[in-house]
């Protein structure tokens, strides 16, 4: 499998990694049977968060014994430095680990929020002190919003950026090759855009022409799609004629019906995070993330139902998509 580095961690990655999120759906019998497999193969890059329940402790479990063998890399959505320190421990513990690889400030919204988090009572210096300490080696950062990643990729101190990118979602082309030239790691997440594109392969393909990317993570929770998936790190990522054609009309048939969490919806009228929305639709649906999905929707101040269709939101889409039936379908979903 091909290994690219994953900027200035200097870290040797294989260019398919591990992604944690949907192992919440499965059992730690399970887990282990997938971290067997990533053994097997020479997959050597994990990827979880404090965020994915049981996932970080699932994972603790499955890698006893055998830690050594992967670059691991977890992430909070602390913002201040107390709650970063203590997420940092409660992590090595889940993980059962003395030493994480990469530990990264999880979605970083906005600029207020990246104010927050870089303030000297935020949650970066926790991170500092963690790393100072020997409990973490590297200070990573993800984010759904390229402007704001835009505005501080020139200046930021982190080591790497994690950023959603597939064949639909492709904004951050720019971003990455910026990344690229600081030499900081470009991480790929929702290769398979939360479960909208079927033929993730395709999209993993894709993602890997990309030379400024360092590797992608897809989720997985079976052990085929681990083997499946590590066949696609070749090296060769050039498309056939026929995969030239299904990558075409997969673009297509997403164009007018897939959200890009890109926010130039906002402000809806009545406080409504619209992309939040189609994310929890999303988890439900999709991934059948129930629990995940339900939690994540209780969490949004403002729900779908709240809709009085204005209509402006639809004005602002670049991609047309239809927000109030959406909203329609989201509140039918949650109850609310
Ligand atoms: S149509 Fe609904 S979702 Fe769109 S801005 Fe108006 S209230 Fe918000
Ligand atoms: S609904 Fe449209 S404008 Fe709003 S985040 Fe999604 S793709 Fe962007």
């Amino acid at each position: 499998m091909e290994k690219r580095v994953l900027g200035k961690t200097g870290l040797e990655v294989v260019c398919v990694g591990f992604g944690g999120i949907p192992i919440q759906r499965v059992d730690q019998e399970k887990v282990t049977e997938i971290v067997d497999e990533m053994s097997r193969i020479g997959i050597n890059f994990i990827d979880t968060a404090r965020g994915y329940t049981v996932s970080e402790g699932f994972l603790g479990h499955a890698l006893k014994g055998r830690r050594d063998q992967f670059i691991l890399a977890t992430k909070s959505m602390a913002k201040t430095f107390d709650e970063m320190t203590s997420e940092v421990e409660r992590s090595l513990t889940n993980l059962q680990t003395d030493y994480i690889d990469l530990y990264q400030l999880h979605l970083v919204k906005d600029m207020d929020d990246y104010k927050q988090v870089m303030s000297d009572t935020g949650a970066y210096k926790a991170l500092v002190e963690a790393k100072e300490a020997g409990k973490i080696g590297h200070i990573g950062i993800t984010a759904h919003s390229v402007d704001l990643m835009m505005d501080i990729i020139d200046d930021m101190p982190f080591e790497t950026i994690q950023f959603p990118y597939n064949l639909v979602e492709r904004q951050a082309e720019e971003l990455f090759e910026k990344a690229h030239k600081r030499d900081i790691g470009v991480i790929c997440m929702k290769p398979i855009a939360g479960g909208a594109i079927e033929n993730g392969g395709l999209s993993i393909k894709f993602i890997l022409q990309n030379k400024n990317v360092s590797l992608v993570i897809p989720g997985m929770e079976q052990t085929d799609e681990v083997y499946q998936n590590s066949l696609i790190a070749t090296g060769n990522y050039v498309f056939t004629e026929k995969e030239k054609i299904e990558a075409d009309k997969i673009v297509e048939e997403l164009h007018g019906n897939f959200c890009r969490r890109c926010g130039y919806c906002a402000p809806c009228e009545v406080g409504i995070n619209i992309p939040a929305m189609f994310i929890a639709e999303g988890y439900y649906s999709r991934y059948n993330m129930v629990g995940y999905a339900t939690a994540y929707y209780a969490k949004q101040p403002v729900k779908a139902s709240a809709c009085i269709e204005c209509g402006k939101c639809l004005k602002r889409c670049p991609y047309n998509l239809p927000i109030i039936d959406k909203m329609k379908d989201v509140s039918k979903v949650f109850g609310e």
